[in-house]
Parts: C-alpha cells; sequence; structure tokens
C-alpha cells in the first residue's frame, strides 16, 4: 500500500517526531518462527521465571463470567489491599494499567511543552518517551558508575523544571541508591518539583538496603511512588500497577486517568497476589539465587557486570555486544540489547531465570563467546 499523504507526519507533534519507539524484548514466537528452533529461553524483559501462580489463575478463572462488564473503575477491592498491606490511605493509591501508565499519566497531569523534565542518562527507556509524548524538554544528567548523580541531578533544576524521574534500582543498569541520599535529594527539591521514584523492582531489593519510601509520603507532598505486579509478581502479561502519593495528587491522576484503565482479571490477580507471601517470597529467593549463579559464572568467565539490586544484570563486554547477542539468539537465547536510546552498547542485560534457564544462558554464552 502507498500512502498518500507524507505531510502528516509533520502534523504531530514536534517531540512526537523525534520519538523512537519502545523496542521490547524479542518474542519467543518470533525467533521460533524465524529460527526453527524449539528449545527458547527468553532473558530479555525482566519477567518472572516462576511462571504464573496457580492461585492466580484460580482467581481469575472465577471472575471471567463477569468480562461483559466493565471492571470497578474505582478498584475498590485492590486499592483496599493495598492500603492494609502497605499502611496507606486508600486515598493515596492510583492504579495504572502497568506502572508505566502511571508514568504517563502524571507527565500528562503536570508538565506542558515549556517545562522540563530531569531523569538520568541509562535511565528507563520510558521516560524519554513520555517527556517527548507530552513536548516537554529534557534535561538526561550524564550518569555515575552507570547510576544517578544526584548532585549533578539537582544541580540542573530551574524554573522550568517541573519533574524528576528516579529509578530504584534503575533498569536496565541495576544501580541502587542509598536511601538517605534519596531523601536528602526530594528535601532539597523545591516543592513545585514533582519527584517520580519509580520502584518497579522494590521487591527484590534487600531488607537492609530498601528504603522506607512510603513514610517519606507524610513529609515530602512532591513525592510519587510507583510500584508494578509485573515484575516481583509476575503478572507483566494482565498490565497493573499503581502509585502512592499525597492524596492530592492522587485526586489529580485520578481525573486524567482513563476512567477504566483496570481490566477485571488484573484487579482481581493483583490482589490475590498480594494475599500470596509464599509467592512473592519464592520469587525473590529465586532471583538471589539465580543472580549469584550467573555472576559466579561471569567472574569464572571473567566478564564484568554492573552489580544489580533487580531480577536483570547487565554485563559489560568492552567490546560491541550485538554479535554476542546474535550469536545467543541463533542458540535459542533471547537477551536485551541495551545500546540506542540507553547507550549501553557494550553491554547486554540479562533477566534472571530459573536455574536451568540461567544454565542454558550460561553454556550458550561460553560458546557465543569464542564463536565471535
Ligand atoms: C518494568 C519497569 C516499569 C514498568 O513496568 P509495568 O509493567 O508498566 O508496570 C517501570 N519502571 C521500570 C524501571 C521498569 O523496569
Amino acid at each position: 500500500m502507498t500512502y498518500r499523504s507524507a505531510s502528516i507526519f509533520n502534523l504531530a507533534l514536534k517531540g512526537v517526531q523525534k520519538l523512537i519507539p519502545y523496542k521490547p524484548g524479542k518474542p519467543i514466537d518470533e525467533l521460533k518462527r524465524e529460527l526453527g528452533l524449539r528449545k527458547i529461553v527468553k532473558l530479555a524483559s525482566n519477567e518472572s521465571p516462576l511462571g504464573i501462580n496457580p492461585n492466580i489463575t484460580k482467581a481469575i478463572t472465577k471472575v471471567l463470567p463477569e468480562l461483559s462488564r466493565y471492571p470497578d473503575g474505582s478498584g475498590f477491592n485492590l486499592k483496599t489491599a493495598l492500603s492494609k498491606k502497605l499502611s496507606v490511605d486508600i486515598e493515596q493509591i492510583t492504579l495504572g494499567n502497568g506502572s508505566n501508565d502511571l508514568l504517563e499519566i502524571i507527565t500528562r497531569t503536570f508538565v506542558n511543552p515549556d517545562l522540563e523534565i530531569i531523569y538520568s542518562q541509562h535511565a528507563f527507556a520510558v521516560y524519554p518517551i513520555v517527556t517527548q509524548a507530552v513536548g516537554a524538554t529534557a534535561r538526561v544528567i550524564p550518569a555515575k558508575n552507570y547510576g544517578h548523580d544526584l548532585e549533578a541531578m539537582l544541580n540542573a533544576v530551574n524554573n522550568k523544571t517541573r519533574l524528576v524521574f528516579i529509578a530504584n534500582p534503575n533498569n536496565p543498569t541495576g544501580t541502587l541508591l542509598k536511601p538517605e541520599a534519596i531523601k536528602a535529594f526530594i528535601s532539597a527539591l523545591p516543592e513545585t518539583v514533582l519527584c517520580v521514584l519509580d520502584e518497579a523492582y522494590f521487591e527484590f531489593i534487600a531488607d537492609d538496603k530498601r528504603a522506607d519510601s512510603i513514610s517519606w509520603l507524610a513529609e515530602f507532598p512532591n513525592l510519587i511512588i510507583t510500584r508494578t505486579f509485573s515484575k516481583a509478581y509476575g503478572l507483566a502479561g494482565l498490565r497493573i500497577g499503581y502509585s502512592l502519593s499525597s492524596p492530592e495528587i492522587a485526586d489529580l491522576l485520578n481525573r486524567v486517568r482513563q476512567p477504566f484503565n483496570n481490566n477485571v482479571l488484573a484487579l482481581v490477580a493483583a490482589e490475590t497476589a498480594l494475599a500470596d507471601e509464599k509467592y512473592l517470597q519464592l520469587a525473590v529467593e529465586t532471583n538471589n539465587k539465580g543472580m549469584k549463579q550467573l555472576t559466579t559464572a561471569f567472574e569464572f568467565l571473567d566478564l564484568k557486570w554492573i552489580p544489580s539490586a533487580g531480577n536483570f544484570v547487565s554485563i559489560d563486554f568492552k567490546q560491541p555486544a550485538m554479535p554476542i547477542y546474535e550469536a545467543l539468539l541463533q542458540k535459542g537465547v533471547i537477551v536485551r540489547p541495551v545500546g540506542g536510546i540507553y547507550e549501553m552498547p557494550n553491554h547486554l542485560r540479562i533477566s534472571i531465570g530459573t536455574e536451568k534457564e540461567n544454565q542454558f544462558f550460561i553454556n550458550s554464552l561460553k560458546t557465543s563467546l569464542t564463536d565471535i
């Protein structure tokens, strides 16, 4: 098909014209089709290697007959469960279609094209996307040892700054900030600058390294915490996350979000997930063991990696990583290249899998390194 109007492109917002679409990890079926491989191991999208929690399958099956109805737009049951679990008021919670949805809602609620958003180099790819989509100016602050340079980020604040994104830990680097450092950073921000603290991997952080960020909400009316059921809870496919903030901010976000941004199945699944401590524990233990398994192998192979607090780890090959990525694909292993927008062309990001998946990856990596 030929398109008649090339000028439509120019009608789009300037920021949108410059946008580079988000590149997800390669789907398993796509690689199967391309290479005719039967066994594929996908360690590319920080998904749970445990698969779906059987309790959730049961709970979802029960509500299938309700799918002809709209979901509860207020998300009352899930919010009540979250409120109990996290000791926050229901009025502080906003639900999103994944936490990605919230990052977008927050930006659309507060940022116009005259304003600026600050985030770090190597930070999560959705920050540049939402910034450009609203036509705002991005202040990308060079990273320090792959992590956020909070001092430089603070120095970049000016009277046009409306929002700062902090990912803790950050994806794809896995770098973790000290709680005191984040708190000092937020304290130093003018109240007119919102701080979005993205805690998508919160559940994986070791207890002694975790920030009690929720306790900060009482002190900082400009703080918004985002979390998700996609990673540790294993519900990436259902799309559900939440934000915690002052009731005032939550009220504003609630005006902008789609009235039914959370579907019936996701609401029930998330509520069930919250009640199942065992699955979460198993997810964290599996992750800790897998991280050790992988990094021990990296050490043995004399490979450098960035210490990670998430369910993934990025290897520094000290040479362009794409040939290694391609060699791994040939062997049926999908990992994530982090060149391009992430500016880490010598790294590959590996999501932590099951013990077997990790071993299959390690073996494939060994032969890939000698192949190239
Ligand atoms: C995965 C991820 C998210 C969002 O995931 P959702 O599936 O939309 O909840 C947000 N921030 C970071 C840093 C992530 O890695």
